[in-house]
């Protein structure tokens, strides 16, 4: 057996070697990675069991390099095919009759030279002018055409004279190229010319020069923001101009909480008090002492003296301090797992908790930063599988970033040839593939088939069968790399073009009042010098479009030779097109000029506008046609702020219904109103095209049907209700610049394969399927995850294990493609209690969690809840029957890595996607159920439990963070002040009889009294501990990949109604139960599954 050998002394990767010595440049500054073999000695062998050959009697295919049989077991379709519904598609703007003669200057080149005479000439389309309604607009610009002296834009643009009608609903070109500018000597009417003098508008095709746009120029005063005619859109809840409607509304942080009595939750009785509890029934380390379950609560001490009525003293109950606390799991896996590197060598290793800090040194197995599985130990048999009812899932996240003392993946460059790659099931030449005849074949570690080595790729073994070259390749000696992909992974064999971003601006009165026209443009000026690039590259490759729109959209031309930018209209938003191709998307250094200039008039131009409503899906598919037009991948930035009524294709209609809930009608409100969305993602993923929505707003905006096309295309959504610059910019602002910093692979493809015995039967995150093994993305960023769950399909081996290997093709921000390749080797057991000796709590209740949130898309969500409860009762009952030592059923006995499962499970029952308190929107849970849909496995845990910790108990002079308590109002102290954060909130509270040196020293005033309830920033304070709560605050906020915006609760302020929602042990206001109740509930459960 391999697995006593010593290990052969590493050799570093910083030797040369004809791999991949052609690209450590491009990741300089990296240091070879170093693989010391001496101190992990123990973990450095070789993979047990993978080496050999498969043992006589476990059903492999025979040692074969020929073509495998047809059977199930061809799961890899060669590269191109897995590309083959990538079609060549219809070259842009490929439109159709008639269009098509209007159309065709569309696709010549831009010519800025006629620009000039076209200043004078008459307004075909007044682009933002504030129309009073729709119809008027026609009227008016149909007059205006008619009776315009001028003639067609210059011939070379080739646009033609619009039809004198908007009205036309054919395909035919309409106003949308009527980009002529705005007759100086036509007066428009009245309203119209107090709003938006003439000499404001932007012209079509003529430069924009500032002058020309004087923010409130020679036309009049502009009129009060709240005067003028009656907008549209007032059937979809009010006109812009009813302020009221903005001011009422507060943000979803500081909505008023629930009417109700405020105070405490009603005390938490237990029905069932008494039960015996044991923990660690049968085997496992005990982690710290054991405490003594069957101890009746009488009364513990109630730190939070809690207002209210005078409460009975309740009855005897489960002692809260005696049932597992997160918080004492947390500890004990710090304390014991977080000094030491984790090794990746041996297989089924579980990996300390993700609560834990640690490094991990990748010794073959894919590290836990990027797959993690609820269990490391899986069953041999569908049968025993089936019993246990734990579900078989690994969570990945293929781009994780890593910390700076870990190396990121290695890239290795096989040149021409590509990856040595199984000759039938595909899978990637892999640490766990053995080599055979010298080094001639190597037998697939996957599926056994036996393929001949390269050529080039040849090398001899050394006397234990290892490859001589085995510490110079990550591929052969390391869990994750990655390799240079040749033409035949790209899409129709041509190697892709840098990627592109369009930053796409809604400019309708509600974007614009708010102040975030304005803001992001002054942002974007700087932050386009961050665009993601590639290793020590100066510049980064990716080039920017602009789009503004509102009913109709808005195009820029920013190439670099323009004086000015120049806006292009397209209205007929009927069939999107893009106006134009060059000059749309440019290098930002090159064009700096005239981006800076065009994001100075943005926001004048449209400060005046009277135009609420907007269009969507048409803005998703210019910057898609953009894309494919000059056919490269990318991404759209999209900022938008209200449901899009204006007729077009994917127009929405305001549909929430709170009386929805608690009926079998609930799931519609998670579904999209349309099947629009879905064919137009399916568009975007087809081009690489990722979208990431930024929402701002008032009302309800469908986030279900919004949120289709981010959710397909591996994008992000971020929700900013009532967007008030602010209070709201420092958040906005902070996502805004991690977002678009981001390091994204494009176009990506992922595909999972198994070793035989197990496969991969279902996945959940954002993505987009097209069949049952490949997961599309249009964008993969480091945040995202893909949970992927595995059933049998035929019997596993203890020697053997089971493998994993999930290989992700994409293309880099800088063109490059690659394939990134995770491997990870799992256990197998013929004994159940080594199933519940290695799961993984946080990674199980990841995967319930997304398996509840994706049934809320089609069952009630009662149901949804009960099926949670039902399975992990059975997971449970399933132990106590199999695994546990005999004891009285009067004991609830939990398995030592699951003991948290009730009160996670508990936490993921009560959020508000499956239990909403009523002050939870259609729109908070449909982004919420979105979110969660990507998260890993910290994310989730905090999400679901989040992290209290109070902050004057331990010394200021400490670095250290203060121990966390439990999520329970018990556990706070009414002299202390807290912090509680879960990844979206972050709250500091403040309790009554707080010392005032601390209310002096964190707020600067002098009495509990005084402090501004719901204040979102601590005054920045000379002192040790102010400086040490904003600095934890600060590391709260690093370590999540969303800012959160902190909210001061004062206790017994009205405010606290909304922290408490996030005491998730205590009983909540929407109904759901506090952890003792829940813990008793799921006792009952397991004892009816047994008896
Ligand atoms: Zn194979």
């Amino acid at each position: 057996m391999n697995v006593n050998q010593p290990a052969p002394p590493g050799v570093p990767y910083g030797q040369p070697q004809p791999g991949y010595t052609g690209y450590q440049s491009s990741y300089g500054g990296q240091p070879g990675p170093i693989i010391p073999p001496s101190p992990y000695g123990a973990y450095n062998g070789p993979m047990p069991g993978y080496q050999q050959l498969p043992p006589p009697g476990v059903p492999r295919a025979p040692p074969s390099s020929g073509t495998p049989p047809a059977s199930t077991t061809v799961r890899g379709p060669s590269s191109q095919s897995a590309y083959g519904q990538f079609g060549q598609g219809d070259v842009q703007n490929g439109p159709s009759s008639t269009v098509q003669m209007q159309r065709a200057p569309v696709s010549q080149p831009f010519v800025p030279a006629p620009v000039a005479p076209l200043v004078n000439q008459p307004a075909a389309f007044q682009p933002y002018g504030p129309p009073p309604t729709s119809a008027q607009v026609t009227t008016q610009m149909a007059g205006m055409q008619i009776s315009g002296p001028a003639g067609p834009p210059p011939s070379g643009l080739g646009y033609g004279l619009p039809p004198t009608s908007m009205a036309s609903a054919s395909g035919s070109f309409q106003g949308s190229n009527l980009y002529g500018s705005y007759p100086q000597n036509l007066a428009p009417p009245t309203s119209l010319a107090q709003a938006h003098p003439g000499a404001q508008t932007p012209q079509c095709c003529a430069p924009m020069q500032a002058s020309s746009f004087p923010p409130s120029a020679a036309g009049g005063p502009r009129p009060p923001s709240i005067a003028g005619p009656s907008m549209p859109g007032q059937s979809f809840g009010g006109p812009p101009v009813s302020q009221s409607n903005h001011a009422s509304s507060p943000p979803p942080q500081t909505q008023p909480p629930m009417p109700g009595p405020p105070g405490p939750p009603p005390p938490m009785h237990s029905s069932q008090p008494g039960y015996q509890l044991q923990q660690n029934g049968s085997f496992g380390p005990a982690r710290g002492p054991q405490p003594n379950y069957g101890g009746a609560y009488s009364g513990a001490p109630n730190f939070a003296s809690p207002p209210g009525p005078p409460q009975p003293p309740p009855p005897k109950r489960l002692d809260p301090d005696s049932i597992p606390s997160p918080i004492q799991v947390i500890e004990d896996d710090r304390n014991n797992r977080g000094s030491e590197p984790f090794v990746t060598g041996a297989r089924g290793q579980v990996p300390p908790l993700v609560t834990t800090n640690f490094l991990v040194k990748d010794q073959g197995n894919a590290s836990p930063r990027y797959i993690r599985c609820t269990s490391y130990n899986i069953p041999c048999t569908s049968d025993m599988a089936k019993q246990a009812q734990v579900p078989l899932a690994a969570v990945i996240k293929p781009l994780a970033k890593l910390p700076p003392e870990e190396a990121p993946p290695y890239v290795v460059d096989h040149g021409e040839s590509g990856p040595v790659r199984c000759n039938r099931c595909k899978a990637y030449m892999c640490p766990f593939m053995q080599f055979i005849e010298g080094g001639r074949r190597f037998q697939c570690c996957f599926c056994s088939c036996v393929t001949e080595v390269p050529p080039q790729y040849f090398q001899h073994l050394d006397h234990t069968g290892k490859r001589v070259d085995f510490y110079d390749r990550p591929e052969l000696s390391l869990g994750s790399y990655e390799f240079l992909a040749t033409v035949d992974y790209c899409k129709n064999n041509k190697f892709p073009r840098p990627p592109a971003f369009i930053f796409m601006i809604d400019v309708s009165y509600n974007a614009v009042r708010s102040g975030l026209v304005r803001l992001l443009c002054e942002e974007l000026k700087s932050l386009l010098d961050f665009l993601p690039r590639e290793g020590g590259a100066e510049e980064s490759a990716i080039r920017v479009g602009f789009v503004t729109y509102n009913k109709v959209l808005h195009f820029y031309n920013v190439k670099s030779s323009l004086a000015q930018p120049q806006m292009m209209v397209v209205s007929d938003v009927a069939d999107m097109f893009v106006p134009l191709l060059d000059g749309f998307l440019v290098n930002v250094s090159e064009s700096r000029t005239v981006i800076t200039s065009l994001l100075d008039q943005i926001p004048e131009m449209f400060a005046d506008t009277r135009e609420t409503e907007t269009v969507f899906a048409p803005v998703i598919q210019a910057g898609m046609e953009a894309l494919k037009a000059a056919e490269c991948p990318g991404k759209l930035f999209l900022f938008h702020t209200s449901l899009p009524i204006a007729e077009a294709p994917g127009k929405l209609k305001n549909r929430d219904d709170r009386k929805l809930l608690n009926t079998d009608k609930e799931k519609t409100l998670f579904q999209p109103q349309t099947g629009f969305y879905q064919s137009l993602a399916k568009e975007c993923v087809a081009q690489g095209c990722c979208v990431d929505l930024f929402l701002f707003p008032n009302q309800y905006v469908d986030v279900a049907t919004l949120g289709v096309v981010p959710y397909h295309t591996g994008g992000s959504i971020y929700k900013y209700a009532c967007f008030q610059v602010e209070s709201d910019q420092e958040r906005f602002l902070s996502d805004l610049r991690r977002d678009v910093q981001k390091d994204v692979g494009f176009d990506a493809v992922m595909r999972v394969r198994t070793s035989t015995g197990i496969r991969a039967t279902d996945f959940f995150g954002a993505f987009y399927m097209s069949n049952t093994t490949d997961v599309e993305l249009a964008g993969l960023d480091g945040d995202k995850t893909v949970t992927v769950e595995f059933k049998h399909d035929d019997r596993l081996s203890e020697d053997s294990g089971a493998l994993i290997q999930c290989a992700l093709l994409y293309t880099s921000c800088a063109g490059q493609r690659r394939l990134r390749i995770h491997n990870l080797s799992l256990n197998c057991c013929t004994q159940l209690a080594d199933l519940y000796r290695n799961c993984e709590t946080d990674t199980l209740i990841n995967y319930l969690a997304k398996l509840a949130y994706r049934g809320v898309l089609s069952s009630p969500v009662k149901t949804v809840r009960d099926a949670l409860i039902s399975q992990c009762a059975q997971i449970l009952a399933c132990y106590r029957k199999n695994c546990a030592s005999p004891s009285s059923a009067g004991q609830l006995i939990l398995p030592e890595c699951m003991k948290l499962l009730p009160v996670y499970l508990n936490c993921v029952l009560k959020s508000d996607v499956l239990q909403p308190g009523v002050e939870v929107t259609t729109d908070d849970r449909a982004y919420v159920r979105q979110l969660v849909t990507s998260m890993d496995v910290a994310e989730t845990n905090v999400f679901f439990y989040p992290r209290l910790l109070p902050l004057t108990k331990v010394p200021v002079e400490s670095s250290a963070e203060p121990p966390a308590v439990r999520a329970s109002e018990e556990r706070l102290s009414k002299g202390d002040v807290y912090l509680l954060e879960n990844g979206l909130n972050l709250f500091l509270w403040v309790g009554a009889s707080v010392q005032q040196g601390v209310v002096q020293s964190l707020f600067s005033v002098p009495s509990f009294s005084q402090i501004n309830s719901g204040l979102s920033a601590l005054p920045v304070l000379e002192n040790p501990l102010s400086k040490r709560v904003r600095d934890l605050i600060d590391s709260f906020r690093a370590q999540r990949s969303r800012y959160m915006k902190l909210i001061v609760v004062k206790q017994e302020d009205k405010l606290e109604m909304l922290f408490k929602h996030f005491l998730v042990e205590d009983k909540s206001l929407s109904g759901g139960a506090s952890y003792v109740d829940f813990l008793c509930h799921m006792h009952k459960e397991i004892r009816q599954l047994l008896s």
